[in-house]
């Protein structure tokens, strides 16, 4: 299992081997230690059930997938697409946007699932079965605000 995980301070993402992680890491942009608590599932890549970085069982599982490439590709296509419009070529244009939406569509099917932690928004990649739910914006939010004022951030 791949794991970035997410630095409490600063928010960088540490990529983390889940099989031999160490008790330890330390952020390259602010140099704070970071102490690993890495579960055996996670080792195994068996399944996310403790979040090696803030020990929280929470997760959520969304698209390994940035939404900027997928908006860019629509846009493009839309630009393209209103200037054959301009000149009257309508059937050109709604071509051109309707494969743009297509190459979106295709793309995001193809895409795995990755699991996030809710509390510190460490990333999980790996074999193991996705088992978390989708994303939550009120469980996103309890958890979030415990998370912070545990380390101190607000
Ligand atoms: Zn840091
Ligand atoms: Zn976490």
């Amino acid at each position: 299992m791949e794991i970035v995980a997410k630095c409490p301070t600063c928010d960088a993402g540490l990529p983390v081997h889940g099989a031999d992680a160490p008790a330890a890491i330390k952020c390259g942009r602010c140099g704070r230690e970071i102490p690993l608590t890495t579960s055996e599932a996670v080792r195994q890549d068996v399944a996310v059930d403790h979040c090696p970085v803030c020990g929280g069982a929470d997760f959520y599982i969304r698209k390994d997938f940035d939404p900027r490439i997928g908006l860019t590709v629509v846009i493009i296509g839309a630009l393209v697409s209103a200037g054959f419009y301009w000149f009257g070529r309508d059937l050109i244009a709604y071509s051109i946007l309707g494969s743009a939406a297509l190459i979106d569509l295709v793309v995001y099917g193809r895409l795995k699932d990755l699991t996030v932690c809710y509390r510190c928004h460490t990333e999980f990649r790996g074999a193991y079965e996705r088992r978390a739910p989708a994303f939550d914006l009120h469980t996103a939010d309890v958890l979030e605000l415990e998370y912070e004022s545990r380390i101190g951030r607000r």
